[in-house]
């Protein structure tokens, strides 16, 4: 059995190279900043040890037969796709939060299916699907965690990553060698990569004949002296009286590629620019998939803090708490639902122009539409959600005291006084809930990860384009001409 413990995780991250820069520092992966963040990925591995959660989160390798960690497994069936969204739904309940463990899962599913098309191509530059094979394995065995880095910086937005004055607004291969190849450019915002062990690098959008440069893929690990990652911290404040219940941090940095050489067998796709943009595609795919496990799991905790919020407040049996309480519940569930849908309609296809064709070697992809409309669903609700926090809540989350007043023996009877609302709930009680609220709505951290809940996956805008141009539209005409007794075009 291949899983590796909290403990092996946390002493791997100790023995990794320096690459890490932080406000103008060299930043090291134990270093006390990042406490918060090794404990969101570290529960992955508590939460896989313990045999209770073994049918969420412990799956059969279908190279190896071996037990293995959900999150390093090529779903092979639609079971296998239902488990991943409760799993990572559970996951995210206990840490309240992003479980950012996903990205390397979706990101290794979807090379799985494009690296396999790539190798079958005449005039593929090296054997794309063995290699990944060759990585994934190695990933499955010592339980490895990859973040995914897709998000280019992208310059003019109107302009085509051949059309931009730097080349490296977009990574690019600059150089193809007999050993590997060499690539340049930078990827932004990407979660975690400074805490994983590898970083599996794929295009982020369409690719046209012309841009062989950009359709790259590989994999590399996330401590290469070839690369140099620019780290941003957002952590909570730091609690010393009121315990929370679990502390999580978040971290992300730019991955600069200064040509950086990668060897030909860490190469999954190197100049198809057609499988290129479906790679961007199909990790877009996934991942949005997964969103339909974490989203509903941030609207559970939403819930939770909506109605004990008026319940402090002596509200809760308002009207409007009641329109506000079901408007999350609907959230929450239409995007599980959607999610759910997704997984059973799950097949080895892709679905290009509203038509599925089958793809890659048998592992099973989310359906296109159900993934794409619970994720732009719960993504664009995210600021609602917020507002109807704001409004339970009233302003007591934004100007909350701090710790030391609340304890210093000169202030803590005013403070308990006045912080006191409900006389059935004990102070210390309403403290901890108002600290962990204004946590979660109104830290730095809570508002890096509400834009990280409406962009990640791609922005709704990618969702809508998904969403119209995988449905079929025409048919829901027909229903309207037939109705109307107009004519019906015939089929070309
Ligand atoms: C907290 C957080 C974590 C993230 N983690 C990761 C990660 O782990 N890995 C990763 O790869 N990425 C990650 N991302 C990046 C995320 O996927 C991107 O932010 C998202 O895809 C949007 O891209 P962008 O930020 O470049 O915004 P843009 O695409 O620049 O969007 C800005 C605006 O420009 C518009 N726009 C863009 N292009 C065009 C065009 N051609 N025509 C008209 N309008 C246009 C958009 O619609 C939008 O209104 C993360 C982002 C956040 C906030």
């Amino acid at each position: 059995m291949a899983l590796r413990t909290r403990e092996q995780y946390i002493e791997d991250l100790s023995k990794m190279n320096d690459n890490l820069y932080c406000n103008g520092e060299k930043l090291n992966r134990l270093d006390p900043k990042l406490e918060g963040c090794i404990n969101v990925l570290a529960k992955s591995y508590e939460l896989a040890a313990d045999p209770k959660n073994a049918e969420l989160f412990l799956a059969k390798s279908h190279l190896t037969g071996e037990t293995i960690n959900r999150f390093c497994h090529i779903h092979q069936s639609t079971e296998d796709l239902h488990k991943k969204q409760d799993m990572t739904r559970f996951y995210c309940n206990q840490i309240g939060t992003c479980c950012r463990r996903c990205m390397g899962t979706d990101a290794a599913n979807a090379v799985n299916a494009v690296s396999y098309e790539a190798q079958k191509r005449p005039g593929a530059k090296t054997t794309y699907y063995d290699n990944f094979l060759k990585w994934l394995k190695n990933f499955q065995d010592k339980d490895l965690i990859a973040s995914c880095a897709q998000t280019d910086v992208k310059g003019d937005r109107l302009k085509r990553p051949s059309e931009q004055v730097d080349p490296d607004q977009y990574v690019h291969v600059v150089e193809e060698r007999e050993d590997g190849i060499v690539v340049s450019g930078a990827k932004l915002h990407i979660s975690e990569a400074i805490i994983s062990d590898e970083i599996i690098v794929m295009p982020t959008r369409s690719l046209e004949k012309g841009e062989e440069a950009y359709a790259v893929s590989f994999a590399i690990p996330s401590d290469s002296p070839g690369i140099k990652q620019i780290v941003h911290i957002r952590d909570l404040r730091k609690r010393e009286h009121f315990e929370k219940g679990f502390t999580p941090g978040y971290s992300d940095s730019y991955i600069i590629f200064d040509n950086t050489f990668i060897p030909w067998d860490r190469v999954f796709l190197c100049g198809e620019t057609d499988l290129g943009g479906i790679l961007a595609l199909l990790f877009s795919l996934f991942h949005r998939h997964s969103y339909s496990g974490c989203k509903p799991a941030t609207l559970d905790y939403t819930i939770g803090l909506a109605s004990l919020a008026a319940e402090i407040n002596g509200i809760k049996k308002a009207k409007h708490v009641k329109k506000i309480l079901s408007d999350l519940i609907m959230i929450g569930e239409l995007g599980y639902a959607a999610g759910y849908t997704a997984s059973d309609l799950g097949k080895p296809e892709v679905s290009i122009g509203g038509k599925s064709i089958p793809f890659g070697p048998g592992g099973y992809i989310p359906n296109v539409i159900y993934a794409n409309v619970g994720r732009c669903l719960s993504g664009e609700n995210v600021w609602h959600e917020m507002e109807m926090l704001c409004d339970l809540a009233g302003g007591f989350p934004a100007t909350f005291p701090y710790e030391k007043d609340i304890v210093n023996p000169e202030t803590k009877e005013y403070m308990e006084k006045y912080l006191k609302r409900n006389q059935d709930i004990s102070v210390e009680d309403q403290i901890k809930f108002w600290l962990q609220f204004a946590d979660f709505c109104v830290s730095s951290s809570g508002a890096t990860t509400s834009y990280g809940a409406y962009h990640g996956g791609g922005s709704p805008i990618m969702e809508q384009i998904a969403i119209t141009s995988q449905y079929n539209i025409k048919a829901r005409e027909n229903i309207a001409r037939q109705l109307a007794g107009m004519s019906i075009p015939e089929k070309k």
